[in-house]
């Protein structure tokens, strides 16, 4: 992706008359995605027309294509839906209808197109611009506008954003939408989970994806399904009847009461037969099982976005608006993309080509390669359900020697994902015939009472969705008592210790890492799952948790506005956790809207409180009237020790002089939790299975070693043992899993003394957050 400056983009550009609009599939994050788009373009000097109903609009014209101002868009970011329109529009399909849509562009005066949609719409943003010389072209010759109309026409610019729920865009690791859908299912999941449990009832549950399973797959996973099907993976025909029952009597003779099947609208056979939901059901109700289907429909469509689909929708829709600028009639059309969790162009078509191959490839029974066309996180996604759903059967065992005993610690503040990750690596453990063991009550339990239980299948069933922690949570460390935690980790005969939690987990691990001479049990392979709300755990651009609370913020500042809407004109400023790290409020800054964000990283000042009281006098001098909801102003916990928020909320009110008023909110512990997000519980069960595999193969470089009696293999072990990369963090940099080293953390990453991380990876975030709250606007006004 290029980055340029901001001044450098509004220097070098004409102003540009850019038309967006949604097409296809209505997404949870369209609107965001709009608000964005009108706002960085009028930013950039641009005009910005909204076109309303997809292609139709174009094609018709007239009202439907309509010039936005920077107050329209206002309330997008927690709408669902998309509140311009969309529609299939069989006109556009036709040359015809893509001529009058061409006209109707040239005398609006438009000459650049950014379409969110699904990769039909942009295969019709495609054709569309490499016909559109020759539409031109006609226009003239037909004489319906004149060579001088045309000429500042010559060409156009199409931009692409990937709306869709499906997740089936090739090139990017996310499209809008998804994860608020994947959150839905989940959610109604649960729903029928209870019911499921309480007559010991089975249950299909139909979700939607024609040609993509993403989510089938993810639901599955997050949900704790006992089996799915997805097209990419198609069971053999005729056999996966008996696999199903297999599968699910297992489950039920463990004692499961309930049984949850997860079906892609596009599932289907190797031999390509479709299978449906009532053909599941026939099975399930051939085993003897009480089983109902659910088409979950259009709910699945997702309503209000996620925090995940309004950063996404925002971020790119700032960076479609960058990409019209930028690109000259030689440049492909870009699709703006994520990937390693960084907003990138992607050649749109592309794109859209390897997206279709995917469809192609799963006609023509190439199954692997549809699989391999899908990003790699999704085959690996699929194992992972392998790893937790099927292979609790003997498949997968271990031969005796290879068996480890494996210890797990809850460490720090409950946030959501202790229970969901400690759940997969009991899973995983039990699919290959190692002993997890539940550390009871953080450090301090196993120091005082060393109190270790071994978590069985049945113990963990349900824990995928329960926020909290099962085995117990705190603060200590083992430096409460180095030698109690060496004893009873040793008398376990532990391999290996996964220590799941935020910033003191990872000064637990560095604790024992320090002290392994001394106990020469610490030195098992050791290893940080970082999770905690703050997301303040170096070596990692994500921790678990902190998904989940930034949804709680979302719902809770959706509803906080909204409560100002009898009383108008009310400011909140909202404090939210974090910390030290700015992390959180800048992101809930962007998801929310918020006027301005305050962070330990920026700081708080006199001058920088003018500015902002400066700027709610123009948002409430612009308001007219139609825009009842409440401004926020977002402030982490610890960005001032002199400016607390009451302080903030009491100095605006002054300075309101009655234009105003002002109201404190804080949603403390609400942000810890509850049930888990779907993305903090897939991502739970991914960080838990890789943790687990970690420490086998730390063991098998262990075993390898032979027999220690010999003097070269005792100098293996010892070299072992001298290395210090047994003991690491798991962390998502980019789209990758990363292991970093515990000692290269502790001593060039981490702010020991502030409790982060040194490199701030979230600082795009507040820039685009003042580009859209009219921060920057106001500024260069002046
Ligand atoms: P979803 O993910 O919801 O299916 P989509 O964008 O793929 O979204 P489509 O119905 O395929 O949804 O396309 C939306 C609209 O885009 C169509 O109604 C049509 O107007 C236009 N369109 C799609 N394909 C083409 C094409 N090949 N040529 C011209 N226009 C097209």
């Amino acid at each position: 992706s290029k980055s340029t400056s901001e001044l450098s983009i509004k220097e070098k550009t004409k102003k540009k008359k850019i038309a967006v609009m949604t097409s296809g599939g209505d997404a949870p994050g369209m609107n965001p995605a709009v608000r964005a788009v009108v706002r960085a373009g009028i930013y950039y000097g641009c005009d910005v027309f909204a076109v309303y109903e997809g292609y139709t609009g174009l094609v018709e014209g007239g009202d439907l294509l309509k010039k936005m101002g920077w107050e329209d868009v206002r309330s997008y970011l927690s709408e669902g839906g998309t509140n311009i329109g969309t529609a299939r529009c069989k006109e556009f399909r036709q040359r015809e209808g893509r001529l009058t849509a061409a006209y109707n562009m040239v005398i609006n005066g438009i000459d650049a197109l950014i379409v969110c949609g699904g990769d039909g719409s942009l295969t019709g943003a495609d054709l569309f611009r490499s016909e559109w010389p020759s539409l031109i072209e006609e226009l003239v010759s037909s004489g319906k506008l004149t060579t001088k109309e045309v000429e500042p026409y010559k060409n156009l610019t199409i931009v692409g954003l990937v709306g869709s729920i499906d997740n089936d865009m090739s090139s990017t690791d996310a499209t809008i939408g998804a994860f608020s859908s994947l959150e839905r299912i989940s959610e109604m999941v649960d729903y029928i989970d209870a019911t499921a449990k309480s007559h010991s009832r089975a249950f299909v549950v139909e979700v939607m994806g024609r040609h993509c399973g993403w989510l089938g797959l993810m639901s599955g996973l997050s949900t704790g399904a006992d089996f799915i099907f997805i097209p990419e993976r198609p069971p053999k025909a005729g056999k996966w009847q008996d696999d199903l029952k297999k599968v699910c009597s297992r489950h039920r003779n463990k004692g499961k009461r309930k049984t949850t099947v997860i079906v892609a609208e596009g599932a289907i056979d190797d031999e390509l037969n479709p299978i449906t939901s009532e053909d599941v059901k026939k099975v399930l109700v051939d085993l003897g099982l009480d089983t109902r289907i659910t088409t979950l429909g259009h709910v699945q469509r997702g309503g209000t976005a996620v925090a995940y689909d309004r950063m996404l929708a925002t971020l790119q829709g700032v960076e479609a608006v960058r990409a019209v600028l930028e690109t000259t009639p030689d440049t492909p059309s870009p699709m703006i993309g994520i990937l390693e969790n960084k907003i990138v162009r992607q050649p749109l078509v592309e794109a859209v080509k390897l997206t279709k191959s995917v469809a192609d490839a799963i006609e023509s029974k190439n199954f692997n390669k549809a699989m391999n066309l899908r990003d790699s996180s999704f085959e690996e996604a699929y194992n992972q359900y392998l790893a937790t759903s099927i292979h609790d059967d003997e498949s997968q065992l271990l031969p005796e020697g290879e068996r480890l005993n494996i210890g797990i610690v809850h460490v720090g503040a409950s946030s959501s994902g202790l229970n969901a990750a400690t759940r997969a690596a009991a899973l995983y453990c039990i699919s290959k015939g190692h002993k997890l063991y539940g550390i009871q009550n953080g450090f301090s339990g196993l120091i005082e009472l060393g109190n270790l239980k071994e978590l069985n299948w049945l113990d963990v069933e349900g824990w995928h969705n329960k926020g909290g922690s099962e085995i117990g949570t705190n603060r200590s460390l083992p430096s409460e008592n180095f030698g109690n935690v060496a004893y009873y980790l040793q008398k376990y005969q532990l391999n290996g210790l996964i220590i799941v939690g935020g910033f003191e987990s990872f000064t637990a691990l560095y604790e024992l890492e320090l002290n392994k001479k001394k106990y020469p049990i610490f030195n098992i392979p050791k290893i940080v799952i970082p999770a905690t709300v703050s997301n303040n755990v170096p070596g990692t651009e994500y921790s678990l948790g902190s998904d989940t609370c930034l949804n709680q913020l979302v719902n809770y500042c959706d509803a906080v506005k909204q409560s100002a809407s009898s009383s108008r004109r009310r400011v909140f400023v909202v404090e939210v956790q974090g910390g030290h790290s700015g992390f959180v409020a800048s992101y809930a800054g962007l998801v929310t809207g918020s006027i301005a964000t305050y962070t330990p990283e920026t700081k708080i000042n006199l001058r920088r409180l003018q500015e902002d009281i400066d700027l709610l006098f123009t948002v409430f001098e612009n308001d007219r009237g139609e825009d009842k909801n409440g401004k926020m102003i977002i402030r982490n916990e610890q960005a001032s020790t002199v400016y607390s928020s009451e302080l903030i909320a009491d100095i605006i009110k002054e300075s309101a002089n009655g234009r105003f008023e002002t109201r404190t909110a804080i949603p403390g512990h609400v942000q810890q939790g509850f049930t888990p997000s779907s993305m903090d519980r897939v991502n739970s069960i991914r960080f838990a299975v890789k943790s687990c595999q970690f420490i086998e193969k730390w063991n098998e470089k262990i075993g390898q070693a032979g027999d220690i009696s010999q003097s070269s293999n005792i100098n293996f072990i010892r070299n072992l043992e001298d290395s210090d990369e047994g003991s690491v963090v798991i962390g998502i940099q980019g789209a990758q899993i990363n292991f970093t080293k515990i000692n290269t953390l502790y001593e060039h990453e981490a702010d020991v003394i502030l409790r982060k991380g040194k490199t701030i990876h979230w600082d795009n975030m507040a820039k685009i957050s003042d580009l859209l709250s009219g921060r920057l606007l106001l500024k260069e006004e002046k």
